[in-house]
């Protein structure tokens, strides 16, 4: 086992255990989503989990696509899925697995569980099932095919099989205990009838298991040590456990449950996400404002900053919520190691300067990130005709330069690595707007300090009018305007935040941002944290990733 610095979690002891002990040679895990959707911060807690837990012993991880309901898989989510395990930068042992890889071996169990009297095959329909089935405070009631002879049983599923009994008719249920006080023990179904193709073995099943029936027949059939899951499963290991019991499986498999990722502000499950999707509320699985891992890409987040925030949260027995400006704190951390820095006008004003050459043009060295001489320089033109953000100036003379550590006219502010300038006119349009600023270069500035009383009140970022590349970029707010959206009986959709985005065009950016690769992180000075999009149809869009400071008010 390698050092860590990090606490450790209550699974790690149990595995710790388990070596010394004996019982564990080599551990093995497994990160096993159904392919119903794509994956989200929630599920990469898990892959971090699990992936994580492999490597500090020198173990293996699976990936493996619980792929048991065609209703609701497609072969778009395993892609979208494989894409992001990859890009969080884990690596699975050995090819992809999927449980539908299994079914002939768990229809053999279901055969071996009806000739040991241990499986039927019942003709209730799903509203008697529910009756039958008991409550909480009441025990259920023995289904009436409960001891039908298992040679009946082994043929009805034949035909079930074969797809000659329609769906709905007729299912495999385990025969355990319709008192017990877990109701997943009531005599849980086993099969259903699915006359429906699935995106692996297309229509060579018209039944399907009930992901109870396979998932830990899965892990026990790939030699999983240790079986972890979220915390609603707890109700489920002592089922589980009476399966491995109860069937010939090569080994047998301990689950333990760990709380689910929950982050303020935002929703962790596929259901829901889908939804949001398919209703319209956002572009796609991938739009920058969704907690998915596609979307957190997409919008500039990097995999390490999604993992050292997996890394930082504590796997405990309970469920929490997480404050997204715990996330947003790794993500900004990483953003401002690993960016490069550029400049980028988002409401540009421009400046004339009226002492230089009009055709003149100088370019400038600028590092392309302070500390990190290993990302090397750019080169910025300068020219005449320049943007600076509207923002950035101040017809308000009379602000302090405390205040206002911007342009003002009679005043001088330093373009970064350029110039000192100093404002001098205002040239207004025909209804008055601001048009342009006429101003003046200080001589000798450009990587030099201030001749004797000049003092420039701060620093400001520009682009040379010229050289400039237009862009849009696109700013977003939190995708909910409520802390938990889906807490309770709250209809989450009724508090998506209408603001969520705003798209801004005609910005104006650098020129060597022309050439920015997707996936490559950038600081726009002063403004935030951005990055290419790569999907939308406009030449050239970025988006932001995060702000530069930590303004949250939760
Ligand atoms: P959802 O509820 O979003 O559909 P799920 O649990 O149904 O999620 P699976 O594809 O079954 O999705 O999940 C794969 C693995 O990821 C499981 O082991 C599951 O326990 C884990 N997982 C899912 N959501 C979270 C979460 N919010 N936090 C931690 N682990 C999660
Ligand atoms: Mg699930």
């Amino acid at each position: 086992m390698t050092d860590t610095a990090k606490p450790i979690n209550f699974i790690q002891q149990i595995i710790s255990a388990d070596i010394e002990s004996g019982k564990t040679h080599k551990v093995v895990t497994r990160f096993p989503p159904e392919p119903n959707g794509y994956l989200h911060i929630g599920h990469a807690k898990s892959i971090c989990l699990n992936f994580g837990l492999a490597e500090l012993f020198n173990g293996d991880c699976h990936l493996r696509f619980d792929d048991t309901n065609p209703e609701k898989e497609d072969t778009e989510y395993v892609q979208a899925i494989i894409e992001d395990v990859r890009w969080l930068g884990f690596l699975w042992q050995g090819e992809i697995r999927y449980a539908s890889d299994y079914f002939d071996q768990f229809y053999q169990w279901a055969c071996d569980l009806i000739d040991h009297q241990k499986a039927y095959v019942c003709e209730l329909n799903a509203q008697q099932m529910r009756e039958y089935r008991g409550t909480l405070t009441e025990a259920g009631k023995d289904s009436p095919y409960r001891n039908r002879p298992a040679a009946e049983s082994r043929a009805l599923l034949e035909q079930m099989k074969a797809g000659s009994i329609a769906e709905g008719a007729m299912t495999l249920r385990a025969k355990i205990d319709m008192a017990s006080a877990n109701i997943n023990m009531r005599d849980p179904v086993l099969y259903r009838i699915k006359r429906m193709a699935h995106h692996r073995t297309g229509d060579q099943w018209n039944i399907y298991p009930a992901y109870d029936f396979a998932h830990g027949q899965e892990d026990a059939i790939e030699g999983v040590t240790h079986s972890i899951c979220t915390l609603e499963f707890t109700a489920n290991r002592p089922l589980y456990n009476w399966f491995i019991e109860n069937l010939a499986v090569p080994t047998t498999p301990q689950q333990y449950e760990f709380g689910r990722l929950n982050l303020n502000y935002t929703i962790t499950s596929k259901r829901k996400l889908k939804q949001l999707v398919d209703e319209g509320h956002v572009d796609a699985w991938d739009d920058p404002r969704m907690p998915t891992l596609s979307g957190l890409r997409r919008r500039g987040v990097s995999a390490s900053a999604v993992r050292n925030f997996c890394d930082s949260l504590a796997v405990a027995k309970t469920d929490g919520v997480v404050d997204m400006a715990q996330f947003e704190h790794f993500i900004r951390d990483d953003l401002n190691n690993n960016a490069r820095r550029a400049m980028c006008v988002l409401k540009p004003l421009l400046v004339t300067l009226t002492n230089y050459e009009q055709d003149k043009v100088e370019q400038f060295a600028a590092a392309a990130h302070p500390q990190r001489d290993d990302l090397g320089e750019r080169s910025i033109a300068f020219r005449q005709q320049l943007y600076i953000d509207r923002n950035d100036f101040s017809e308000d003379t009379g602000l302090s330069r405390k205040k206002f550590k911007r342009l003002v006219i009679g005043d001088y502010v330093r373009l970064r690595s350029a110039y000192i300038i100093r404002a001098d006119q205002v040239v207004r349009d025909s209804v008055g707007e601001i048009q342009e600023i006429k101003a003046s270069i200080v001589p000798n500035t450009v990587g030099a300090d201030a001749p004797e009383g000049i003092r420039a009140r701060g620093v400001i970022h520009w682009v040379s009018a010229l050289d400039a590349v237009d862009c849009t970029i696109n700013l977003y707010d939190r995708l909910f305007a409520e802390a938990q959206p889906d807490s309770g009986d709250k209809n989450f959709l009724e508090h998506l935040n209408p603001a969520s985005l705003k798209v801004i065009q005609g910005c104006k950016a650098e020129a060597s941002l022309d050439n920015a690769e997707v996936g490559e992180h950038y600081q726009f000075e002063r403004e935030g944290y951005f990055c290419r999009d790569g999907k939308v149809s406009v030449r050239l869009a970025f988006n932001c990733t995060i702000g530069l400071r930590d303004n949250w008010k939760g």
